[in-house]
This record gives C-alpha cells, sequence and structure tokens, in this order.
C-alpha cells in the first residue's frame, strides 16, 4: 500500500461521517503519490498524518437574542489548520449547512491554496451554522457581535486574519470588526474585506471573481485561445459570481447564466450585470426579481429540475465558472458540459466538482482550473489588504488589480510547470496540489517537531 493510501484509509475510517472533508483530502492525497516517491523526506517526517490534522479546532457557543426577545443558540467555529508558512488565514462562513466537517474541508484546501498564492499566510477556517436568510439588519449585527464575544481572543494581526466567505459581505465583516475593536479597544487590521473607511483594500471585493476570470483567460492562452466571444455559464450570484460576470464582459464574453439557491436563470441576451447587482447586492432578493426586471428571461426554479441535475449546466456554452457552493457539478453535468462543447471550466467556488466530475474532466482535456489555484486571486488580495493595513498605507484600484492579475498569472505558471515536471502537462489538480503542498510540508520540516 502506498504512503498516501495509507493515510487515507486511516481518515476514512475516522471521518466517515464528514464527507466533504474526506473528498477534500482524497482529492489532495490522490495526486501526491508522485512527489512521495521522489522525496521520501515527506514519509520520513510523517507530513501526510500532520498535515491533514487542524493544529488547533475552536468550537464555541454563540448566544444572542433575535427581535421578539427570544433566545437563539447557535455552534460557532474557527479551525487553526496550518501557520507553518504564515498566520493562519481563510473565510467565515455563515450557512445552516456549517459543520466541523465542512470547516474542515475548506481549511484544508485553504492551507495550499494559500501557498499557492506566494505570499506568507498560512490555512484556516471558520464560520456558524446561522442562517443569514430571513433575518433582520440587528439581528445579523447581534449576531455578529456574539460571534466575535468568543472569537476575537483566538485572532490578531500576526495570529488568525479571518474573512468573508458564503453569507459573510461587508456588512458582516463591518460589525465583526465594529466588535473587536470594542472588545480591545484596539484599531488594527482584523480581519479583510472590510470597508475602505476603516482599512479596506480596493478590489478585494472584486478579486476572487476577477481573478478566476484572469485565471481561465491565462489556461487559454496557453492553447492559443482567449475568453473573447466565448459564450460562459456562471453558477451563484453572490460576491465571486456577481464579478466574475463583471470580469468576463471585460474580456469579451458572455456570460449567459446565474443561479441562487431557490433557482437560475438564462439569459440569451448576456446577463445583465446592473439588474444583478440591484437584486443581490441592494435588495438581496431572490433570482424571480431579475425575471421580473428582465421578462425576456427564462428562470427555472430549483424544484423543477430533475434531482441531481443542475440547469445553468445544461445551456450549451464554451466556458464553465461555478461560483455557487461546494458538489454544484457532478459526473452527470460535467458529461453535459462536455457533450455541448465546454472547452474551459474555472472554478470560483470550493470543490465544486465531484472526484468524478474532475477525472472527466481531466480525460477530456479540457482546460480545467481546480478551485485552489483559479479562486486563490481573493485570498491574495485579502494579503494585499493585510500589507496595506500594516503599512498604514493604501493603494489604487490599478495597482491592487495589476497585483492580483500578476499573482494569478504566477499561480497557472507554477501549477503548469509543476504538472509538467511530474510527466502530467495540464493536470492543474496535480500541480497545483504538489506545487502548493511542497512549500507548507518543507516549512513544517524545516521547523521541527513542535
Ligand atoms: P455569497 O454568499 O456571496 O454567494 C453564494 C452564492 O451561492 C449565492 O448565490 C447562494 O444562493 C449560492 N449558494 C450558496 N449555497 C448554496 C447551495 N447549497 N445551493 C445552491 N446555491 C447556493 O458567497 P461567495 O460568492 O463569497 O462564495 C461563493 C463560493 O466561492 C463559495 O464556495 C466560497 O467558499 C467560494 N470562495 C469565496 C471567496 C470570497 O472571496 N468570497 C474566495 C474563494 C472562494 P442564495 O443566496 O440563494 O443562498
Amino acid at each position: 500500500m502506498t504512503y498516501t493510501s495509507k493515510v487515507l484509509e486511516d481518515l476514512r475510517v475516522r471521518h466517515s461521517h464528514q464527507p466533504e472533508f474526506l473528498q477534500a483530502v482524497e482529492e489532495v492525497l490522490n495526486t501526491l503519490q508522485p512527489l512521495m516517491d521522489k522525496e521520501p523526506k515527506y514519509e520520513k517526517n510523517k507530513i501526510l498524518e500532520r498535515i491533514v490534522e487542524p493544529e488547533r479546532i475552536i468550537q464555541f457557543r454563540v448566544e444572542w437574542i433575535d427581535d421578539k426577545g427570544e433566545i437563539q443558540v447557535n455552534r460557532g467555529y474557527r479551525i487553526q489548520y496550518n501557520s507553518a508558512i504564515g498566520p493562519y488565514k481563510g473565510g467565515l462562513r455563515l450557512h445552516p449547512t456549517v459543520n466541523e466537517g465542512v470547516l474542515r474541508f475548506l481549511g484544508f484546501e485553504q492551507i495550499f491554496k494559500n501557498s499557492l498564492t506566494g505570499t506568507a499566510i498560512g490555512g484556516a477556517k471558520g464560520g456558524s451554522d446561522f442562517d443569514p436568510k430571513g433575518k433582520s439588519e440587528t439581528e445579523i449585527m447581534r449576531f455578529c457581535q456574539a460571534f466575535m464575544v468568543q472569537l476575537y481572543r483566538y485572532i490578531g494581526p500576526t495570529i488568525d486574519v479571518p474573512a468573508g466567505d458564503i453569507g459573510v459581505g461587508g456588512r458582516e465583516i463591518g460589525y465583526l470588526y465594529g466588535a473587536y475593536k470594542r472588545l480591545t479597544t484596539r484599531y488594527e487590521g482584523i480581519l479583510t474585506g472590510k470597508d475602505l473607511n476603516f482599512g479596506g483594500s480596493l478590489a478585494r471585493k472584486e478579486a476572487t471573481g476577477y481573478g478566476v476570470v484572469y485565471f481561465a483567460a491565462e489556461m487559454l492562452k496557453d492553447r492559443g485561445d482567449s475568453l473573447e466571444g466565448k459564450i460562459c455559464a456562471v453558477s451563484g450570484s453572490g460576491n465571486v459570481a456577481t464579478y466574475c460576470v463583471e470580469k468576463l464582459y471585460q474580456e469579451g464574453a458572455k456570460p449567459v447564466t446565474i443561479s441562487d439557491s431557490r433557482g437560475s436563470i438564462y439569459d440569451p441576451n448576456g446577463i445583465n450585470l446592473e439588474v444583478m447587482k440591484q437584486v443581490k447586492e441592494v435588495e438581496r432578493a431572490s433570482l424571480t426579481r431579475y425575471k421580473e426586471l428582465v421578462p425576456e428571461a427564462v428562470y427555472v426554479p430549483v424544484a423543477d429540475y430533475p434531482e441531481g441535475k443542475h440547469y445553468v449546466w445544461t445551456v450549451p456554452v464554451d466556458a464553465a465558472f461555478p461560483c455557487a457552493t461546494q458538489n454544484e457539478v457532478n459526473l452527470e453535468d460535467a458529461r453535459t458540459l462536455l457533450a455541448n462543447g465546454c472547452k474551459c471550466v474555472a472554478e470560483g467556488a470550493n470543490m465544486p466538482s465531484s472526484i468524478d466530475a474532475i477525472n472527466a474532466f481531466l480525460a477530456s482535456g479540457i482546460a480545467y482550473g481546480p478551485a485552489k489555484a483559479a479562486n486563490a486571486g481573493g485570498v491574495a488580495t485579502s494579503q494585499l489588504e493585510m500589507e496595506q493595513n500594516a503599512g498604514m498605507t493604501s493603494w489604487t484600484f490599478e495597482e491592487v488589480d495589476a497585483k492580483l492579475h500578476q499573482i494569478m498569472r504566477n499561480i497557472y505558471r507554477n501549477a503548469a510547470a509543476t504538472a509538467e515536471e511530474f510527466g502530467q502537462p495540464g493536470n492543474l489538480v496535480l500541480g497545483a496540489n504538489i506545487c502548493g503542498f511542497r512549500k507548507v510540508a518543507d516549512a513544517m520540516i524545516a521547523q521541527g517537531v513542535i
């Protein structure tokens, strides 16, 4: 039995109740054996056994009072996964599906993604099973304050710097920041994704979505192609999807779909970005509102669609950008995309494709950009926000965007070069995993058994 399969086998027994975590580890470990064969030091130092284990899991009770005066209780978490190459860094997710297994998967992925950015940040993730949907503004604020009452003692600008994720945008970061400042009396760069008035970075809001498109453009450029004139499917309609759509237009492509948890929009004229922002960023409404404002668009409710199939991936497109959530592209979706002539998939969401869908993309030879490489622009720009905070300065939008663009080019080149090095040109899953892993593993060895 190989070293990677031994470690995987052991985890399967101990984490059988955490399928997303097992899926994320399997995806990484399945690609690392060639490196383990080449460099026995990793097995000798038991790096795999150590790297799959978070340095620390903090779980806490979050209690708050709703608008009716009722006491509410939620579970809060912060998983400080790996600090070998820098302070813990990773988002906070507020969604009813959040549990330890989901955050382990996200935190584990974050280690390699952060390493790939080429900046000095370790991996972490956190959040709560709190559901922001249907909550009033004051309920959101009270929840964020109660969450920070627990979290503040474990974070700091050189310890752990959380950011946003699903359900956590600028508004929530603002409330969390205010609570931290009140509890500590310190004004410091403790969260990223902050408002521009108190230490936020220009282009952070746009960074993940823009970065995914920069990554897709790099993959296509290497194949003598570009996004110009490409018809694209985007899923989701939150932060990542919105700025993916915006950048696709800037690159001359035409995004025709978006979705939310209740349904999907197909707009053959191209997604109306202004309407999308109005509906999602201003009104925080469902996509049925998009249909009201753009009557010629098609709206397909999730309930109308057969179980296990996702409408957005049935629309014939040249390129696909999953930007909603994990496991939103299964094998059948992948086959449909490929049969319809899709030539490029770049992942904005974390782990949007199942392992068999990934294998189908790789086998087809299309340009496939896995999440930890393609969506690393968000955390990379968070690191740029930390740099600006530490230097008590702020850069222009153009400066930050140019740095982001360069980081995405570098990530692509490094992943592609590593895939070549291991004899699998074009396999960016293997390239990204090995490239991200190597730096963290070498740092762990250099720092000793601690
Ligand atoms: P948002 O909360 O802004 O948007 C999430 C979008 O996905 C919404 O349209 C939401 O629909 C939809 N969605 C969420 N859960 C589900 C579900 N279970 N089924 C169907 N649709 C769902 O989050 P972000 O845009 O920030 O994040 C999207 C993805 O990108 C996540 O996987 C996140 O981890 C990843 N990511 C985000 C980064 C960032 O900088 N924000 C950085 C790197 C990765 P609805 O509103 O109806 O719930």
